[in-house]
């Protein structure tokens, strides 16, 4: 069977783009039943920038509870935190000697994070690529369901993996495929239909975060910028109104119909009108997830006996993956 890895930053604060562009996909993958998930708290990534141990703590136990919340089952699903397989941080290594500089500083993401002061960003930001190359080919993964944002980082692994293949002459890692597929792969800011919507956005009002009330769900639809026209009567006429389609999208993605369906019923709508619609769909669908994440977290000891059993048996796949790649490479290997 196919084997899909997919991951996320513990970095505090989830959101809807969160929700939407990654977790509903994942549990869709994993009911599918067509492939062997795992799902990872990419807890090595996230301190790319700067940590606090406690809040790190929470925010890894956050995520986890955030993934089953959401429907993923730990028994079906591989469910773990990354820094508890040492085989990414060794593979990422050796990923590291084998992408190039020329590579990472492309990555618009690394421009984003690092902004005008690079010099003074952590090695690790620019490495970053490399881990997540290694994340993904540690299982041997074929596919890797993210956000549209994370597509340049994919381009980067097949690389990586490419260039593994040519320089040792072996077929050995698998040339993975996103899966970048449905109506809110890249969910924007409620404050600006040209940026995607992020819990690092210093805009509390430009994101929906998994927690909020119904009231603030409420009050941050009402708020979200839009253009002033009514929408129009399908889905082509929101081609150059990105805020409004942005907030079709949400309401496609959330009631899990395709977009021109939801247009056939909200196509002429003003304002006044969709905007509480989304506001209750937003409620209907992410309260009894922050409830139950609410639940779970009450206790973190069973939250850590289910990472800790993910992390077993992503090991036991890693293992020898890891063993071989070193083999691969010439490194003396005890008998
Ligand atoms: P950060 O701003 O710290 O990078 P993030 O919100 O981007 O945080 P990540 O942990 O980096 O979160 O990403 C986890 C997953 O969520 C990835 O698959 C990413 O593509 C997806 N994702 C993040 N933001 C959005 C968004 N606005 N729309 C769709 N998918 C998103
Ligand atoms: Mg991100």
């Amino acid at each position: 069977t196919p084997r899909v890895f997919s991951g996320i930053q513990p970095s505090g604060g989830l959101t809807l783009g969160n929700y939407l562009g990654a977790l509903k996909r994942f549990v869709d993958m994993q009911n599918a039943g067509t492939h062997e998930c795992i799902y990872c708290m990419v807890d090595l990534h996230a301190i790319t920038v700067w940590q606090d141990p406690a809040k790190l703590t929470a925010a890894t136990r956050e995520a986890a509870a955030f993934f089953i919340a959401s429907g993923i089952d730990p028994e079906r699903s591989i469910l773990f935190n990354q820094s508890q397989v040492s085989g990414h941080a060794q593979l990422g290594w050796l990923f590291s000697c084998v992408a190039r500089m020329g590579w990472m500083g492309r990555m618009t993401q690394w421009k984003d994070k690092a902004g005008k002061n690079s010099e003074n960003a952590s090695l690790g930001l620019f490495a970053y690529p490399a881990l997540m190359a290694a994340d993904i080919l540690l299982y041997h993964a074929t596919h890797v369901p993210v956000g549209e944002d994370q597509k340049q980082h994919l381009e980067l692994t097949r690389d990586i993996a490419a260039k593994f293949n040519h320089d040792f002459g072996v077929d050995f890692f698998p040339i993975t495929e996103p899966v970048i597929e449905g109506p809110a792969t890249r969910v924007m800011s409620l404050r600006d239909g040209t940026k995607k919507m992020s819990k690092s956005d210093p805009s509390d009002m430009s994101r929906i975060n998994m927690g909020d009330d119904a009231d603030t769900i409420a009050q941050k639809f009402r708020k979200a910028r839009t253009d002033p026209e009514a929408l129009p009567s399908d889905y082509a006429g929101l081609k150059e109104r990105p805020e409004a389609r942005n907030l079709v999208d949400i309401f496609a993605a959330l009631s899990g119909r395709s977009t021109d369906d939801v247009m056939s019923e909200v196509g002429g709508m003003g304002w006044g009108q969709f905007k509480p619609m989304l506001a209750d769909l937003a409620v209907d669908k992410l309260s009894p997830i922050t409830g139950e994440m609410n639940r779970l977290m009450a206790d973190p000891a069973e939250i850590d006996r289910i990472l800790g059993r993910g992390a077993e048996r992503a090991d036991a796949i890693a293992a020898p993956i890891l063993a071989r790649t070193k083999e691969i490479m010439g490194f003396v290997a005890s008998r």
